[in-house]
């Protein structure tokens, strides 16, 4: 059965005393829920989180790594790297990654196969941009992504993967896509992978929406039958707002 999940993506927020702040918030605040729950810190507090809510039954995840084992990429994170300070799941494919470091789909179908070798779970990114959506060439898009990156992947490999519906239109903009736009896609996306790998892998992939979740417009989104929970920016940095959102599931 799949998964209700909701992330919080700290992107490149909080140096080590907000971090730390914001740690104890959410250490204070947490609170039994129906999602599975997770952050991602940056790179450099890693560490910090994972020894920090190691029991508070909060998921510390990386926002992005690389897809070489190791050697000559300065300035890179590796897989392995990850996992020795407690991370198992890692963010691939954001648009923020696509659009200001040039991540590509055969860049990423790379990363995805090292992090699935090194048995870790993928939050795997994509959507379309507004001119996508204006000129109705979304679906298309959305669908080219995920083949690109997705479809070389074994039937096994999909237990690993959780797919995050982020139209880039809505990220960081306070506007969000509305929850029948969110459903049409999530289902569109279900039929694509069904297409591919029946109808049982289809059902079994958790897709989320990212996009200005808020707490006053989260609970609408996830109620559609195909949002199984929620990628989190800006309100992901306040603990409150960020369990408001959590609880809305
Ligand atoms: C994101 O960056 O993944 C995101 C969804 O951001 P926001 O919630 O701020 O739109």
């Amino acid at each position: 059965m799949r998964k209700k999940i909701v992330a919080g993506n700290w992107k490149m927020n909080n140096d080590l005393t907000q971090t730390e702040a914001l740690l104890n918030d959410l250490r204070k605040q947490r609170k039994t829920s129906f999602a599975e729950v997770m952050v991602a810190p940056t790179f450099t507090n890693l560490w910090h989180a994972y020894e920090a809510l190691r029991k508070a039954d909060i998921e510390v995840i990386a926002q992005n790594m690389h897809f070489a084992e190791n050697g000559a990429y300065t300035g890179e994170i590796s897989a392995s790297m990850l996992k020795t300070v407690g991370v198992n799941t890692v963010i691939l494919g954001h648009s923020e990654r696509r659009a200001y470091f040039y991540e590509t789909e055969e860049m990423l179908a790379k990363k995805v196969d090292t992090a699935l070798a090194h048995k870790m779970r993928v939050i795997f990114c994509f959507g379309e941009e507004l001119k996508d959506r204006k000129s109705e060439n979304h679906f298309n898009i959305v669908e080219s992504q995920i083949k690109g990156s997705l479809f070389h992947l074994k039937a096994e490999d999909w237990k690993s993967i959780v797919l995050a519906y982020e139209p880039v239109w809505a990220i960081g903009t306070g506007e969000t896509a509305s929850p029948e736009q969110a459903q049409e896609m999530h289902a569109f996306i279900r039929k694509t992978i069904a297409s591919a790998y029946g109808e049982e892998i289809a059902q079994n992939v958790s897709i989320l929406y990212g996009g200005s979740v808020k707490p006053d417009n989260a609970a609408e989104i996830f109620s559609k039958p195909d949002v199984d929970g929620g990628l989190i920016g800006g309100a992901s940095l306040k603990a409150g707002d960020f369990f408001a959102i959590v609880n809305a599931i």
